[in-house]
């Protein structure tokens, strides 16, 4: 099969993945499911890979090296292990990125990325980027009827991250009550209609790209800002003085560091977007009562709680398709955020 393998860290990302012909993944446990993909999200996680951030992690010497990345992940079954009974081939999938245990008691709590024993396909180990990838049985929800994996496919992983993040901040949110929404990309334009769809706070969604600000006003956001220098002065007006819920889908280039300006007393920061480091004088901790705190993924019912919102036309994934041979123009394009929404990978 068709595949595209990264065999190099490189902070500079001046590296590309090779598309190359490796035997397709076989079954060797009874719960294994082989997924044709119809479609694969590329994520901001995917450059960090490249860049390194996740070496000492995943991948202690570069041991793992080459694997194929691609971790937001749909297609249709192709084959199955023994043991396999609630999926057959031919059945729409969409695959959550953690192949959790079902065993461990954070599995049993419901927390799926918290499994002790998890796998995550495209981070050490193969993914997607592919026309074949496994998982295992408990990673998997069928897709509604009227629901193709590309129109889904990044949910897997940008969809539930956005969605738990929300679900979230819907607690904290009462009507009336402001969401700043930084950075309208692949996971904030969900995380944007997520809000919307349960909650009735007011949301402000901010980004410096014009093609994201027009997607967040075609999304009906009730502010949208440029996030110039003066972004956090601009919200403490808006609001009153300071947003309730903030959510940060950037977390680095010194953006987390504007974002917990912004949270009003009492209020709460989420850190979604990873890469800088946050700087809070403690003393504006204590003044403000503000909590700042991440949020990792989303466990498996939240996922089926997303396609249920994508199936009743609630929460829409806006994407651009790349065929799996473009996938370095797919990535530089990423990087220079040519396109809005999310870029999708077709084998
Ligand atoms: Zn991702
Ligand atoms: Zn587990």
């Amino acid at each position: 099969m068709r595949a595209a393998r990264l065999y190099d860290y490189d902070p500079e990302m001046n590296v590309e993945l090779k598309i190359e012909d490796v035997p397709p993944p076989t079954i060797n446990k009874p719960d294994e499911v082989v997924v044709k993909v119809g479609a694969a999200g590329l994520c901001r996680t995917d450059l960090h890979i490249i860049e390194g951030v996740w070496k000492d992690i995943m991948d202690v010497e570069g041991a793992l090296l080459p694997y194929i990345m691609g971790h937001e992940n749909a297609g249709w079954v192709e084959d199955v292990g023994s043991g396999v009974t609630s999926v057959k081939p031919g059945d729409a999938v969409i695959c959550h990125p953690h192949r959790s245990c079902g065993i461990c008691l954070n599995c049993r709590y419901g927390e799926d990325m918290h499994c002790e024993a998890g796998l995550f396909p495209g981070l050490g180990l193969d993914g997607g980027f592919a026309d074949y990838f496994i998982t295992n049985e408990r990673a998997l929800i069928k897709l509604n009827p009227n629901v193709t994996p590309l129109e889904v496919a990044p949910m897997a992983d940008a969809g539930i991250t956005a969605y738990r993040a929300a679900k979230r901040a819907a607690k904290l949110l009462r009507p009336g009550a402001y969401c700043v929404l930084v950075g309208i990309g692949g996971l904030g334009h969900i995380a944007l209609q997520s809000l919307q769809a349960i909650s009735g706070c007011r949301t402000i969604a901010v980004d410096r790209e014009p093609a994201a600000q027009k997607l967040a006003k075609d999304l009906g956001a009730d502010y949208v800002l440029d996030g110039g220098p003066d972004a956090a002065e601009q919200i403490m007006e808006i609001t009153g003085g300071g947003a309730q819920v903030v959510m940060d889908f950037v977390g680095e280039l010194g953006v987390e560091n504007e974002c917990w300006k912004m949270v009003r007393q009492g209020g709460q920061m989420f850190v979604i977007g990873y890469g800088g480091k946050i700087e809070v004088p403690t003393v504006h901790l204590v003044i403000q009562e503000i909590n700042i705190g991440g949020s990792l993924v989303g466990n498996f019912t939240e996922l089926v709680e997303l396609m249920e919102l994508n199936a009743d036309g609630k929460v829409k994934m806006h994407y651009s398709e790349y065929k799996l041979g473009d996938i370095n123009k797919a990535i530089d394009d990423f990087k220079n955020r040519r396109f809005a929404g999310r870029g999708v990978l077709v084998p």
